[in-house]
């Protein structure tokens, strides 16, 4: 049996709209147009906002026609026509090239919806060749009054793809639309209030009052989470069933905790224990430690692994970059210290590796001499088997997705135990809606004797003689035999950006020229202020090796101030370096400028960051850069980041980029509703586990599948 939501498009509109809804918006049945839910709703009556146009986004704009004027232009023939539009707080130009009749339909008085690019031509916004829809009052006065009242829905739209074409489509499809099966049950939805999907369908695209898209958003709302926290809650079932090798610590972890130069800290301890009982359990562990950069994460992971090393099992380390997996490779054998370095043979595998060295290597991971394997992405090629892999530890889970997970999840005879590190905070809510199938520990405690990071912001804009000062206070942490990060956004001008940054673009920042490490890199050699100063740069387009030797050079203190790109943002371990300035600092995100942030202050000395920035005060890029300079409470400020950012992007990067199947739950703000969902969903799979019962609730999970698995193969 299929629903009518899994009916294509082509049949329910014909295959030229549907091709056009294909390319534009990505949807391609019925249910994903229904599900494609209008972004807001206007009056006819009310005028928008002109003050706030967005650059280079497509708008819809409810607006009146002010003037009209057609003009010959001078550099060739032809006619062009601006009318001008406003909505009594602000004004907007349309042009039309050549189309002189325009002038008999956009006449002063008329109000409609406009959609179209925006574009700034000589200082003010502008839309070429805009959509149209004029209001046509005129032939109903009685009726004005209520039409002037019915919501708009406003959907999202592309350049081809306008709003009003989505609300005709959705009409044609709402028509013959039958009942449907709701994924939520009638009890919880009568207890809840909440309406039935059919109705709550038409609601939200066709309300005749506000009220009535209210109670359809919440009702769609719930079942979105409800739907989403069944198949989460599922996976874990699913994966529950699954058996893994029990691993169980002896006498490895025994000599390598007696040797430690250190005390654990009580966090290191506990997440310790919490890691030891899922080793022992035989399911596999799928478990998230969450904690500051520095707090000690990787040791734990070293402690798991020599549990799984106690019975001969291997353990293989993911890392996000060349740099990171050679750091962590010296790091583990530092820290086993030479005995236990020789008995388990820690080994890396990278893509970059000479053919004999990696021969040697892949020797080594088949044949289970090497127990600890730390890599990038090229453990997971097909090349690569292991002898008994019993933990997989991935380092820094926004740069891997789970499909990598699950790449190595299949290396195993049987699924081995996975532990997922992240120094980039989870808000509870997200972890639960994106890694609802993760166990999660904390790391909150920072080891002792950590210093203090301060950061300020270096406004630009308002003070534009404080850069000198940036500099000086380089050449004093200097002075004191320390050394410095400057970070840039860009390596040179016509670069891209070495790793994506992670900041919105806004009209502003498109515009401006970027700092780049080569003219940085120029600039600083000849600063008189750091004269006979070591400096050099760091950047993505280096090879592995000469990256790897700049990291020692600088590690060891042969160069004072390491001019970079974001390749320096996870991980690196330089306990000397105090100073971190951060050029363009708006052009990050938040979560990238704490990351960075992290990379100072790891050693004795306090930490010194600089965000330097020429982003106004009271803007978004602004605002951002403020609230990492307010705190330095990663948690806070992931939630901060959230409500200052589209949360689309946040769950794009959290989540493997993979297009977010959520589309009405935001989850700064429904934590409560993602519970009760999570609780509800959680009975019914306790009363019902095979879903035999509640067939459109499986559906519903089916269709969420299908899409998750598209998204995959469509980035692969
Ligand atoms: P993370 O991976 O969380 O950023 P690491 O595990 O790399 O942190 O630890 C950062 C540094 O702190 C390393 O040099 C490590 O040896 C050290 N360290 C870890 N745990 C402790 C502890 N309990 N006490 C003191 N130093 C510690
Ligand atoms: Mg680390």
């Amino acid at each position: 049996m299929t629903s009518p939501l899994d009916q294509k498009l082509s049949a329910a509109l014909g295959g030229r709209t549907a091709q056009a809804f294909q390319r534009g918006l990505g949807l391609e049945t019925v249910g994903d147009l229904l599900s494609h839910y209008p972004r807001r709703y206007a009056r006819r009556g009310e005028l928008s906002s002109l003050t706030d146009l967005p650059i280079d986004e497509n708008v819809t704009i409810v607006a009146e026609v002010l003037e009209v004027r057609s003009r010959s232009m001078q550099a060739r023939r032809g006619t062009i026509s601006e009318v001008l539009i406003g909505d009594g707080r602000g004004t907007l130009t349309l042009t039309f090239f050549n189309q002189k009749w325009r002038e008999n339909e956009l006449r002063p008085g008329v109000r409609g919806i406009f959609a179209g690019k925006v574009g700034v031509y000589r200082n003010s916004f502008q839309l070429a060749h805009p959509d149209y829809e004029l209001f046509d009052v005129a032939a109903d006065p009685s009726a004005a009054k209520a039409w002037a009242e019915t919501p708009i829905p406003i959907y999202p739209a592309t350049s081809t793809v306008a709003s009003w074409q989505v609300a005709k489509a959705v009409g044609v499809v709402l028509d013959t639309l039958p009942e449907l099966d709701d994924p939520v049950p009638d009890a919880v939805r009568s207890a809840r209030g909440l309406v039935p999907y059919r109705r709550a369908l038409e609601l939200v695209h066709r309300p005749a009052v506000d009220s009535e898209w209210g109670a359809a958003r919440k009702s769609l709302k719930f079942q979105e989470a409800f739907v989403l926290q069944a198949g989460l809650l599922l996976q874990r079932e699913r994966l529950r069933a699954t058996a893994a090798t029990p691993r169980s610590p002896g006498e490895l972890l025994e000599g390598f905790d007696a040797a430690l130069p250190f005390e654990l800290t009580g966090d290191q301890r506990a997440v310790g224990t919490e890691i030891a009982a899922d080793l022992a359990g035989d399911v596999p562990m799928n478990r998230l430690v969450q904690g500051e950069v520095g707090s000690g994460k990787t040791l734990v992971a070293l402690r798991a692994m020599l549990a799984v090393a106690e019975s001969g099992g291997q353990s293989a380390l993911l890392a996000p970059t060349e740099v990171l997996a050679h750091q962590h490779l010296r790091s583990i054998v530092r820290t086993l210290g030479p005995d236990l370095a020789a008995r388990l043979r820690p080994t890396i595998l990278t893509g970059q590796l000479p053919v004999a060295e990696r021969r040697k290597a892949l020797l080594a991971i088949v044949s289970g001499s090497s127990r600890i394997v730390v890599g990038t992405h090229a453990l997971l090629g097909d090349a690569v088997t292991f002898f008994d892999l019993g933990l997989v530890v991935v380092d820094e889970q926004h740069r891997f997705g789970v499909e990598q997970r699950e790449a190595l999840r299949v290396k195993g005879a049987q699924p081995p135990h996975v532990l997922v590190l992240t120094a980039t905070p989870i808000p509870r809510t997200v972890a639960m809606t994106v890694f609802g199938d993760l166990d999660i520990s904390s790391i909150a405690e920072l080891p002792a004797g950590r210093s203090p990071i301060s950061t300020h912001v270096v406004p630009l804009a308002e003070k534009p003689g404080w850069m000198t000062r940036v500099w000086e206070r380089v050449a004093e942490e200097l002075a004191q035999g320390r050394q410095a990060f400057v970070v840039c956004p860009a390596i040179d001008e016509s670069s891209a950006e070495d790793a994506p940054l992670e900041a919105p673009a806004t009209a502003d920042t498109v515009a401006r020229k970027r700092a780049t490490v080569t003219e940085t890199l120029a600039e600083l050699r000849t600063n008189p202020l750091l004269e006979g100063r070591r400096i050099e740069a760091l950047h993505g387009r280096m090879s592995s090796d000469e990256k790897d030797a700049l990291m020692r050079s600088f590690a060891e203190g042969r160069i004072d101030v390491l001019v970079a790109t974001t390749v320096i943002e996870v991980g690196v371990d330089v306990p000397n370096a105090s100073a971190m300035v951060v050029l363009d600092a708006d052009r990050f995100g938040v979560s990238q400028l704490h990351q960075l942030r992290g990379r100072v202050g790891r050693g004795s000395v306090p930490g010194l960051c600089l965000l330097v920035t020429v982003a106004e005060e009271g803007t978004l890029a602004r605002e951002r850069v403020d609230a990492v300079a307010a705190t330095l409470d990663g948690f806070e400020l992931a939630n901060r980041d959230l409500e200052l950012r589209q949360e689309g992007d946040v769950l794009g990067s959290i989540q493997s980029g993979g297009r977010s199947s959520l589309r009405l739950v935001r989850v700064t703000r429904d934590g409560e509703l993602i519970g009760d969902a999570r609780l509800l969903a959680g009975e019914l799979l306790a009363e019902d586990p095979g879903l035999e019962r509640h067939p459109a609730l499986r559906a519903a999970l089916d269709r969420r599948l299908d899409e998750e698995s598209q998204a995959f193969l469509s980035k692969n």
